[in-house]
């Protein structure tokens, strides 16, 4: 079985921007390329997992989303990382109904899991909402991290809150 660094995209990976679509306005965060170095070379397989309810809520394709993926993933390349998938949840429920991907729900991890036969409970997480880290519990993941730059969270049931990917 494999290990995996899940990763939430917005506020983890990029600089969180409602309903982000458009490369130009994709910044990556601090520390990003080199917490990704790290675990690969530890020998983990990186995936994101991402709700992206503005698919739903008609304010991007999921073609655009497709697109600002191929370039990111390509950007993670360049500096020698490999992305092996990025998961995405496009629904919303009061607009698509009900799905069992959008985190706090457990599901891309499992779907990640069946794919990539992913060891969950020696896997980690790390994300900027409760939710994300909700998932990652739910799925059986003994070691998530909630990304808080700001250091306004005093509480999660992550094992740590974080200010920096350098902490991790
Ligand atoms: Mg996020
Ligand atoms: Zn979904």
């Amino acid at each position: 079985m494999n290990k995996a660094l899940f990763l939430d995209r917005d506020g983890v990976i990029n600089v969180e921007i409602n309903y982000l679509s458009k490369i130009e306005d994709f910044i990556f965060i601090d520390g990003i390329f080199d917490l990704c170095k790290k675990y690969q070379d530890k020998g983990y397989l990186l995936f994101v997992v991402t709700n992206q309810s503005g698919i739903a809520r008609g304010f991007y394709s999921e073609s655009d989303f497709n697109l600002l993926t191929s370039w990111m993933i390509k950007e993670f390349l360049n500096k020698g990382i490999k992305i092996q998938k990025a998961y995405f949840c496009p629904h919303h429920p009061e607009i698509s109904g009900e799905c069992s991907c959008r985190k706090p729900k457990a599901g891309m991890l499992l779907e990640a899991k069946k794919e990539f036969d992913i060891d969950l409970e020696n896997s980690i997480l790390v994300g900027d909402k409760e939710r994300d880290i909700e998932s990652a519990i739910t799925a059986g993941l003994k070691e998530s991290y909630l990304f808080d730059e700001k250091g306004v969270c005093e509480e999660s049931k992550a094992i740590k809150i974080v200010s920096s990917l350098r902490e991790i």
